[in-house]
């Protein structure tokens, strides 16, 4: 039974360090053409690595529109199972909220129309990307690193949309509480990766050790979650 990472940066790896990463199941995420195209050369070149093409959405009003359309372009016309990363993000970047929006929704609209998944980001704005998300009718959503409103996930479970865990559950509080009271039909592992957390330097051969954080929390087996977590990133993916 494979690892799961369902939120990596791997493009900004080095080509030596994905060979640590090949037993890893993966999604890919780009931010931006230049790292779409990087990604799809990824996806191409190995069978664990999902590709995942989009804008971040720290990148509105910085990715030209002409690029945008060109991602909005590669999605169509390469077999990618997912668009990502995209969203909304109202605690780091609030000043680009409106043109955030209109870019979300013009991802998700594409989302639907092709039937791909989604690899959402939500800071701050995770009631209305869950609303954005229900109102475009998608019915594939990661929404990753969630650290949102506990009521919420309800909602997520619901709609069938998951959430992801990332390796900062070891001392970020507010996750640890998101993964003790979700359950385990909406849950992936993820990593992040390279982004840096308090320290924390995130890495996707640190999604086994979430998978332990986890079961401890659960009270399960490593394996049976791990074939959980599993089971849920092939349902996102079919
Ligand atoms: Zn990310």
């Amino acid at each position: 039974m494979a690892y799961v990472d369902a939120h990596c940066h791997l493009y900004e790896y080095r080509e030596g360090d994905l060979e640590r990463f090949s037993r890893i199941k993966m999604l890919a995420v780009s931010e931006d053409l230049v790292s779409s195209r990087r990604v799809l050369e990824l996806g191409d070149n190995w069978d664990n690595i999902y590709p995942c093409l989009g804008v971040h959405p720290w990148n509105v009003g910085k990715v030209p529109r002409q690029q945008v359309s060109e991602v909005m372009g590669l999605i169509e016309k390469s077999e990618v199972p997912c668009i990502g990363e995209i969203g909304l993000d109202r605690r780091f970047v609030p000043h680009t909220y409106p043109e955030q929006l209109e870019l979300f929704r013009s991802f998700l609209k594409l989302a639907r129309d092709l039937d791909l998944a989604v690899n959402v980001h939500a800071p701050g704005a995770w009631g209305d990307a869950v609303e954005e998300l229900r109102r475009s009718d998608v019915d594939k959503a990661l929404i990753h690193w969630y650290t949102g409103p506990p009521e919420l996930l309800e909602q997520i479970r619901e709609h069938g949309y998951l959430i992801s865990i990332n390796p900062a559950i070891k001392i970020q509080k507010k996750h640890r509480e998101v993964a003790a009271i979700a359950p385990t039909s909406i849950l992936l592992t993820e990593s992040d990766g390279p982004y840096k957390y308090r320290g924390m330097d995130l890495d996707p051969t640190m999604v086994g050790d979430v998978i332990e954080e986890l079961a401890t929390i659960k009270r399960m087996s490593r394996e049976e979650l791990r074939e959980i977590i599993y089971t849920n990133f092939m349902r996102l993916l079919k």
